[in-house]
């Protein structure tokens, strides 16, 4: 082989790993979004006073007003227990700094009490209904750990012990 035939190989070489790491990027940007690999589940509390009622809209509002494109955690617990859905569950959230591609945001609403100090206000409802939705997401993600937001930022958030209370020894 002639040394300009051996660089002209050496060019295709290259040329067809760069088009291979190309491939590879494309593949991950197109993924179906279910390929997202979830190993934690990440309570939240939306930080308002006990007994205000917070919903699904008002949360998307603060989140876009944040310039994120809309509500960052996947569920939202309302004060009577019931979920509801928040960002789709196939999408990256955005409540957790450096968590959030692995991770599911569930947020209750309460967290503050009267005086707007940080306290579980959890109502009974939600209580169950944190735990239930809680087991619903490890039986499809059963790697997911359950965390509070401040196991991972510097933040009350959510305001009560959830690694303990929800979380896997
Ligand atoms: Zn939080």
């Amino acid at each position: 082989m002639s040394p300009r035939l051996s660089k002209a190989v050496q060019y295709v070489l290259i040329g067809g790993m760069l088009a291979a790491a190309l491939a590879l990027m494309a593949l991950k940007v197109v993924l179906p979004p279910d390929e997202r690999s979830i190993d934690a589940i990440i309570v939240h509390c939306t930080a308002t006073p006990l007994g205000r009622a917070v919903t699904v809209d008002d949360i998307d509002r603060w989140h876009k007003a944040r310039g994120w494109k809309g509500i960052g955690y996947h569920y939202v617990v309302d004060l009577e227990g019931k979920v509801h859905a928040g960002r789709p569950l196939d999408q990256t959230g955005a409540h957790c700094l450096g968590h959030n591609a692995h991770s599911i945001g569930v947020c209750y609403v309460g967290g503050l009490d009267a005086q707007g100090r940080p306290a579980d206000t959890r109502t009974p409802e939600q209580k169950e209904a944190i735990r239930k939705l809680i087991g619903m997401l490890q039986k499809k993600y059963p790697n997911a750990k359950v965390y509070g937001h401040r196991h991972f930022n510097n933040t009350a958030c959510p305001c009560f012990d959830a690694d303990s209370e929800y979380g896997t020894p």
